[in-house]
């Protein structure tokens, strides 16, 4: 096992981090930026380095930097946690030849799965149901304009190379796709110098179905069963539940099943999550498989009773999962919602700065996953989450009632939160019915 890890990350999930360390014994390493200098999670580190001022591209994602400090510092191992490098091959790739573990898989297999198109050729092997379009990159216009009257329109054309939501464009017709092509070659050539697109159906009212799944280097995976994050704006999510709420057992067994098997066949080791739009005749399609720890993994983990984050460490260590598929049960249902410091009255404007006033919630199925703490400042430099409140119960609904417990509990100020916003979809009859989809955020909200 190792002695010491480097986190080469921040806030919460940095915390998330340590916490899975210590529970097996092992040292922390922080790296942080002069603006985190009074990260409260630093505190909880057995050693820190400075590695930067606040702008991430001159800190949090300087591989230089990042090395160095686990090699002064004698650290066996980085975590990467979410965001910042944890999709970077070629991160991964400095790590093995430092000879310092990366926790995660090995470049190769998340070169593979983190581009769409070999992505999507490994899934059909996999029997991973992926959406029909244009069987690689579009290298023929009108092949791709072919393959789109086949499938019917509208259709979506994307970046083999794509990421957070650039190199998109939706065509409802031939001369929308031509120009769609173009404009989305250059997006995605522009932004991740890769200008690679291809062309698939484009769905107009699905759920977000995503399938957690864990595998070592003894060519072993399993699934964790799947999580519902259809409650978003702007293609980000605000609540994640486990599991999927109104699901058919058999196609939710198959579906969990392929995504399991597509990362064992691409030699997967660690966590990676596998994405799927359902429609509304519960058909699945894959959308990316996203190759690292989630921002939403507390749910599955309250389902399932297993420590996602430790056992990243321990089958990066070597070790085999310590479960088989047969031995992973689901007990009850959790929601998690993302707080982040946005004011909801406000177009979601960030807000930086002193937390004066800070009380979280408790009782009964209540976690709360935070760095933050009364006289903590916000630094404006990073994204906007500051926490996430998870809970658990016997069932959906219990989990419901006790998340507006637990929202009504809550007391952060001055800062505004989306904490009013969750309250609000708690009482939603579409999110509540489970008959919502990942447009229904943002169409209530227009109607206001
Ligand atoms: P990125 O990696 O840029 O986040 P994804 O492939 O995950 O791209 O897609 C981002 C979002 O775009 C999805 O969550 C979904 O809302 C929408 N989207 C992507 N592909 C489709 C599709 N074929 N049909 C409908 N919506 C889609």
């Amino acid at each position: 096992m190792f002695n010491r890890i480097l986190i080469a990350n921040r806030g919460e999930i940095a915390l998330r981090i340590i916490r899975a360390a210590k529970s097996l014994g092992i040292e922390t390493v922080c790296v942080y930026s002069t603006a985190d200098k009074d990260g409260p999670w630093l505190e909880h580190a057995d050693k820190t380095v400075c590695i930067g001022p606040g702008p991430s591209p001159q800190s949090y994602l300087r591989i230089d930097r990042i090395i160095a400090a686990a090699e002064v510092t004698n650290a066996d191992a980085i975590h990467p946690g979410y965001g910042f490098l944890s999709e970077n091959a070629h991160f991964a790739e400095v790590c093995r030849d430092c000879k310092i573990a990366f926790i995660g898989p090995s470049p190769e297999a998340m070169a593979l799965l983190g581009d769409k198109v070999s992505c999507k050729r490994m899934a059909k092997q996999a029997g991973t149901p992926i959406f029909p379009g244009t069987e690689g990159a579009i290298e023929d216009i009108e092949e791709a304009v072919k393959v789109a009257h086949d499938i019917g329109f509208p259709v979506i054309v994307k970046a083999s190379a794509g990421g957070g939501g650039r190199g998109m464009r939706i065509a409802r017709d031939e001369e929308q796709l031509r120009a769609g092509i173009e404009a989305a070659r250059q997006e995605a050539a522009a932004a991740f110098g890769n200008g690679a697109v291809y062309v698939e159906k484009f769905l107009e009212h699905a759920r977000h179905f995503e399938v957690q799944t864990l595998g070592d280097q003894h060519g072993n995976a399993v699934h964790l069963f799947e999580r519902d994050c259809s409650s978003q704006r702007r293609h980000q999510k605000l609540v994640e539940e486990a599991t999927a709420p109104g699901v058919d057992p058999k196609k939710r067994e198959a579906v969990c099943t392929s995504a399991a098997e597509l990362i064992r066949r691409a030699k997967y080791s660690g966590a990676a999550t596998v994405e799927f739009l359902m429609d509304r005749h519960q058909n699945f399609y894959m959308l990316e498989v996203n190759t690292r720890v989630q921002v939403e993994h507390p749910v599955t983990e309250m389902i399932t009773g297993i420590d996602i984050v430790a056992e990243t460490i321990k089958v990066t260590a070597g070790e085999k999962l310590s479960v088989k598929q047969e031995d992973v049960k689901q007990n009850g249902h959790a929601i998690e919602v993302r707080v982040n410091a946005e004011d909801p009255d406000r177009n979601f404007m960030p807000q930086a700065g002193l937390v004066e006033t800070f009380v979280a919630p408790g009782g009964p199925g209540v976690r709360w996953d935070s760095h933050v703490r009364p006289g903590y400042r916000i630094p404006p430099n990073y994204d906007s989450m500051i926490g996430k409140l998870i809970v658990h119960g016997k069932d959906r609904e219990t989990a419901i009632e006790r998340m507006k417990v637990a929202l009504d509990e809550f007391k952060i100020g001055p800062i505004k939160t989306t904490i009013p916003l969750h309250r609000r979809i708690m009482d939603n009859d579409d999110f509540v019915n489970a008959t919502h989809d990942i447009h229904f955020v943002e169409r209530w909200l227009k109607k206001g």
